[in-house]
């Protein structure tokens, strides 16, 4: 065994093989694996080795399709067989609602680049006659769903690593992890210790004990999984027989099943809401090729219905349960990166779906370890997105609840209540008496909306319009008629201090930085020109800036800063950067009576002249310390109040008091979302993304080329010299009772004109290589684009896609940002555009100008 590695990879399972055939292909062959008994000794050798692309964040679906796509080319390398069956599988839905949702994924695979199409019961039947079809409704068939062997899989992503020069060494535990002050990690191992650059977490089963080996509890959680072989089954052979073909695999949301032929029987693996953890504190590091016991009763629920489903199975005899576990995120999908706080400390584990994901998170991972940067949007499964709350507890019951949802619906309005309330603000219980319907916001309560008094304040799930939208409207229009005040704890909040502050700032913003007192906007880039963030940035004092972002991105963005925060010599202590999370809570007044109020509060002059749009002060508002800042995210005339926690109570009693006689309403999240939309105002993570740059994203007034060199800046003034290919625009949408909820394909009739340039990007910048470690641009599948061209309907063609929308009360129209080809973004013309709603394409009209206060006459004054 080698001494000393570039980069140690812990864990021979399905994910950890293809991290190092990744690696091995981006040139890196300095590389080690270290498995602590035989390869597959996890989860992955009694996988049920099916595959799919799908997924609910078609970033993710992305890098599946790439994996599916990969198999081929690791068995030529590897001479290894995967044993791929490329059968096709459909998803049946049983209810209208969970057809609407079929509706929804078809319209996102549209310009995903995905063959799906929808059927009905009766053609999913003849694909596979086990089925009594009389209990769906209808049905999507995917063509690339299939399944394979999972050793075979695993050992060819060996093989064809060994091949690329890295090296695996079986049987020989990872027993701890030091890090010297250089930054090498020392892996210390039962057959002695390597010195490594870099190390990779992909533990499986034993994930969380690996990160406890470096002080970090990751979110991740073991649960036994149960799937049955049945006896071999005549109708199946015949079917064979007859037809030539195999069985596709079926998806049951109902059953919460999912079955698929296995050699001439049948396999049914079940997602009980009966759900079971396995091993929840600690991971025995004696755990090996065994298997769980079954517990039939368990599936029981499951299984009564995938019967009556799939009546044909009920008649055949059960062969074997098998019993395994796997593990999970809070959210299902993996946990792949940097870990904050940590240098050169990677993870690539929680990967629930190893056979349909793991070519995609070894591209991934290998890309970001190797040249610094992921080369694609890879948020859905950042290890950077969920933060400290996310404990072992939190875990469990996140996982739990996950687990037994993973094939029911998820309405656009509806929250889960697993682990909840984790945090909450001093307002919380104020918030519930105020009958406030309350949300979660990257593990913090936070008001979505009041109910009536009097009314349960709860919503009512749907794709439609829900109970929600009256009293929205209500929030909506007194904020813009009178002053409305809402709780912002749930923004980022960050200070940035010292002598190089300034400078430090100035290098990774795209804006200028501020005078003291003010405040500025600025987008930030990566080194591909890329958005990768949107902040409010204040000069509080000489060395000292305020900067607020969004929520969920905190450890994404504090991982980026600390990336670039100067690291050795003289200039290293000075900048220090500091993340409030919860120590710091705001409320937000807007509305064109909010200067009246606040005056009532504060003993300065705050008039128009005194206290100007996009001025910061500290203050005393009713009494308290607060920093206040003279922008809301209403777009109307208003202001943030940032407090220590201890003083929030103080100033919302006090807002409240002076805004009675300005008739006062409190207003929640989905009210504050629906005033930006009629303002297009884009949001962090739906519009702007690391798949666009800033130019695309209609951000060119926050983007100064001609200040100093900033991060970025090089691509940015390619891009703007160039032009950008695609455009973010604002619509407004010929809706009937449901609003676009992000992802519908945008269509416009501009006859056969092709505008076969735009694609929705998926990867961007970062360079690929072959399997011999040759560099490749636009050949690789997950590369940057999926194709929005080939989607035709007489003279109508998909162009685009939305980002995000809804109803925005105050203009009283259904509304849509989205991208569009950059030459199609200023016009207006009605009857150009349709946007795809719940499987209905609804008129849209480009809307240039904001629909609420074009001039920004109103936040100005
Ligand atoms: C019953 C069942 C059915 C499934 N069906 C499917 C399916 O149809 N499709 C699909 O895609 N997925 C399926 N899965 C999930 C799939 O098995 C996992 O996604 C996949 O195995 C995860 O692979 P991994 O490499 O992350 O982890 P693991 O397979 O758990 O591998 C981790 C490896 O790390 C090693 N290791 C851990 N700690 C150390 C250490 N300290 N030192 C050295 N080595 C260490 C372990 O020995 C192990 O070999 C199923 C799982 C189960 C249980």
């Amino acid at each position: 065994m080698k001494s000393h590695a570039k980069a140690v990879v812990i864990g021979g399972g399905v994910v950890g093989c293809s991290v190092l055939y990744h690696l091995a292909k981006a040139g890196w062959t300095d590389i080690m694996l270290i498995e602590r008994s035989e390869l597959t000794s996890g989860s992955s050798w009694h996988a049920a080795g099916g595959f799919h692309t799908l997924n609910g964040d078609p970033n993710v679906a992305k890098l599946q399709a790439y994996t599916v796509q990969l198999y081929k080319e690791i068995e030529e390398i590897s001479g290894q067989s995967c044993s791929l069956h490329l059968t096709g599988g459909v998803m049946m839905a049983d209810t209208p609602e969970r057809m609407d949702f079929l509706r929804l994924a078809h319209a996102k695979g549209r310009y995903l680049g995905m063959d799906t199409e929808l059927i009905t019961p009766s053609e999913a039947k003849a694909m596979f006659p086990l089925m009594d079809e009389t209990n769906f409704v209808g049905a999507m068939w995917d063509p690339v769903e299939g399944h394979l062997d999972p050793s075979g899989t695993t050992h060819a992503y060996a093989k064809a690593a060994r091949k690329l020069g890295a090296e695996i060494v079986l049987r020989n535990r990872v027993v701890e992890l030091t890090q010297e002050v250089d930054g090498t990690w020392n892996v210390v191992t039962e057959q002695g210790t390597i010195k490594a650059e870099h190390v990779v977490n992909c533990g499986g089963l034993w994930a969380r004990e690996i990160g406890r080996m470096v002080g970090v509890e990751l979110p991740v959680l073991a649960m036994e999984h149960m799937y049955l072989l049945t006896e071999p089954m005549p109708e199946v052979e015949e079917f064979n027989k007859s037809t030539g073909r195999e069985m596709i695999g079926v998806l049951d949301f109902k059953g919460e099943i999912y079955t698929r032929q296995e050699r001439n029987g049948i396999l049914l693996g079940t997602y009980e809401k009966a759900c079971k953890p396995w091993s929840p504190v600690n991971t025995p590091w004696d755990f090996g090729h065994e298997l769980l016991q079954p517990d039939i009763d368990r599936i029981a629920p499951s299984l009564e219905i995938g019967f009556k489903h799939f009546p044909g199975i009920e008649k055949a005899g059960i062969k074997q349960i098998i019993n395994g576990p796997f593990t999970f995120a809070l959210d299902g999908n993996p946990l792949v990166g940097p870990v904050q706080g940590l240098t050169n400390f990677w993870c690539a584990c929680a990967v629930m779906a190893g056979f349909s994901q793991g070519g995609g998170v070894g591209l991934a991972l290998s890309n970001w370890m190797v040249h610094g940067d992921p080369g694609f949007d890879v948020w859905g499964m950042d290890v950077a997105r969920f933060g400290e709350w996310a404990t072992l507890r939190y875990t469990n019951a996140k996982v739990r609840e996950n687990y037994s949802r993973r094939f029911s619906i998820r309405f656009p309005n509806e929250e889960f209540p697993a682990a909840r309330p984790a945090q909450t603000t001093p307002l919380y219980d104020t918030m519930l008496a105020n009958n406030a319907v309350m949300g979660d916001s990257w593990g913090l309560e936070t008001p979505l909306w009041f109910a009536p008094k009097g009314s349960e304040p709860k919503d009512i799930v749907s794709f439609h319009r829900s109970n929600d939208f009256g009293a929205i409207g209500e929030e909506v229009c007194a904020t813009r008629e009178r002053v409305g005040v809402t709780e912002i704890a749930n923004f980022a909040k960050y200070e940035v201090s010292g002598p190089g502050a300034e400078d430090f700032l100035n290098r990774l913003m795209t804006n200028r930085m501020p005078k003291t007192g003010r405040i500025v906007l600025t987008p930030m880039l990566n080194e591909f020109g890329r958005l990768i963030g949107d902040f409010t940035i204040a000069k509080a004092g000489e060395e000292r800036f305020m900067i607020w972002g969004s929520s969920a991105a905190q450890k994404y963005h504090m991982r980026w800063f600390e990336k670039h925060l100067p690291k050795d010599g003289p200039r290293a202590s000075e900048v220090r950067i500091h993340r409030f999370d919860q120590t710091l809570v705001g409320l937000s007044i807007a509305g064109p009576k909010s200067r009246d109020l606040l005056q009532k509060l504060v003993d300065v002059d705050i008039s128009t002249k005194a206290f100007r749009f996009m001025d910061f002060r500290e203050m005393a508002v009713g009494g308290a310390p607060c920093m206040v800042n003279r922008i809301t995210y209403t777009g109307d005339l208003g202001y943030e109040i940032w407090m220590a926690p201890a003083y929030q109570r103080l100033v919302y009693k006090a807002i409240k008091e002076a805004g009675e006689e300005f008739g006062l309403v409190d207003f929640g999240m989905r009210a504050l979302l629906s005033m930006r939309l009629e303002k297009n105002f884009p949001t962090w993570f739906r519009e702007l993304r690391p798949i666009y740059g800033p130019f695309e994203g209609s951000m060119d007034r926050f983007i100064k080329l001609e200040k100093n060199d900033f991060i970025g800046r090089e691509a940015a003034a390619k891009e703007q010299a160039a032009g950008p290919k695609l455009r973010r625009v604002s619509f407004i949408v010929d809706a009937a009772d449901a609003d676009v909820m992000g992802d519908e394909p945008i269509w416009a009739k501009v006859g056969d004109k092709d505008f076969g340039t735009v694609e929705k990007p998926h990867g961007y910048g970062a360079p690929r290589f072959d399997a011999g470690g040759k560099e490749v641009r636009g050949s690789n599948a997950a590369e940057g684009a999926s194709a929005v061209r080939g989607i035709v309907d007489g003279n109508w063609r998909v162009v685009g896609w939305v980002t995000s929308g809804g109803y925005a009360h105050y203009v009283e129209k259904s509304m849509a940002q989205g991208y569009v080809p950059a030459v199609l973004a200023e016009n207006e013309s009605a009857g150009l555009f349709e946007i795809e709603i719940l499987g209905h394409r609804r008129s849209a009209r480009i809307n240039v100008e904001p629909p609420f206060d074009p001039s920004g006459e109103k936040m100005r004054t």
